[in-house]
């Protein structure tokens, strides 16, 4: 069996949708966390729900703009991420100029024009760090120092020195970049019919198979032995770990070439499921009825089905 591969073709439209959402979604998103982070901002769990909005923003673009090129959706990835992050520190940087603003004005008792609240601000951060502008203000957070636990104001929690602040920001885009990058690149390595120019539908429960034939079932599959494949397909297997087999149509039409989907089934100690891939693969319709052919006659009870209850009832 052929294993699926991405054709690297990304349309014109495609690069569109791609800038467009993994620019403005960023920017709407990390404006919107700076907003909240006004009051309120969950350490981690933002930079979390920061990588996921940007994986689905370049998710969405991907299948849109039918982006099969799993490098170009990756790298969409990290520049999502990073639209994201940095219009997060820019929103911060606008409100900080706000409330900058209205101190001074409160102070002097009279209004000023934004380049006079500008131009004392760039100042200011030019004494204090160095630079002006958007660097000087990062670099004065920096060394106000983070703290840990904030909530509205500063003053409880424990505060971070210089150097660790900037050490939990790269903390921050990794964790966002980690995210993003994973949700856009699998998306772009998803299944699509170059001929129909369409993706693949959702996967279709073809059966299971145990743990300890998957080995053999795999081999047999690489092999092209479909048949002898399918005699390791059961229609549901209980135990955990497990190979799950589904099948992914194209909607354009049925003699087409299917995908074949193996996932492995497994849980942790607290009982939660995670599937990982174990292979993508293509089957020619030949292949595909061979499979469903094979499955249907492993999968019939042996004399007859259990519509009569036959010979059931306990003996003696
Ligand atoms: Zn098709």
């Amino acid at each position: 069996m052929k294993p699926y591969r991405p054709s690297n073709k990304v349309p014109g439209t495609g690069w569109v949708w791609l800038l467009a959402l993994s620019t403005l979604g960023g920017a709407v998103v990390g404006g919107g966390i700076a907003f909240i982070a006004r009051w309120i901002y969950l350490l981690l769990i933002f930079p979390a729900l920061m990588g996921f909005t940007s994986g689905s923003a370049t998710t969405v673009a991907i299948k849109k703009g039918k982006v099969r090129s799993p490098l170009v959706g990756l790298l969409f990835g990290v520049l999502a991420g990073l639209s994201t992050y940095g219009a997060y520190h820019g929103g911060e940087y606008f409100f900080t100029r706000q409330s900058f603003a209205k101190e001074i004005e409160a102070e002097l008792g009279q209004d000023m024009e934004p380049a006079e609240i500008d131009a004392l601000m760039d100042a200011f951060f030019q004494e204090q760090t160095g630079s002006s502008g958007f660097v000087g203000y990062l670099k004065f957070s920096a060394k106000q120092g983070l703290s840990i636990g904030r909530a509205g104001s500063s003053s409880e929690g424990v505060p971070l020195n210089e150097t660790f602040t900037w050490i939990y920001w790269l903390i921050e885009l990794a964790i966002i970049e980690a995210i993003s990058v994973v949700m856009a690149k699998s998306a772009a390595e998803d299944p699509f019919c170059e001929t129909c120019d369409q993706w693949y539908g959702l996967g279709q429960r073809i059966g299971m198979v145990e743990d300890d034939q998957s080995q053999v079932f795999l081999k047999a599959l690489e092999a092209d032995q479909i048949v002898q494949a399918a005699t390791h397909i059961q229609p549901r297997v209980t135990t955990i770990p497990h190979l799950e087999v589904d099948r992914r149509q194209c909607p354009g039409y049925p003699q087409e070439d299917v995908v074949l989907e193996v996932q492995r089934y497994s849980e942790n100690k607290k009982g939660e499921g995670k599937r990982s891939p174990v292979l993508l693969g293509m089957l020619s319709h030949r292949q595909n009825v061979q499979l469903t052919e094979a499955i249907s006659t492993s999968s019939q009870p042996d004399p007859k089905p259990d519509t009569n209850e036959p010979d059931t009832s306990p003996e003696g």
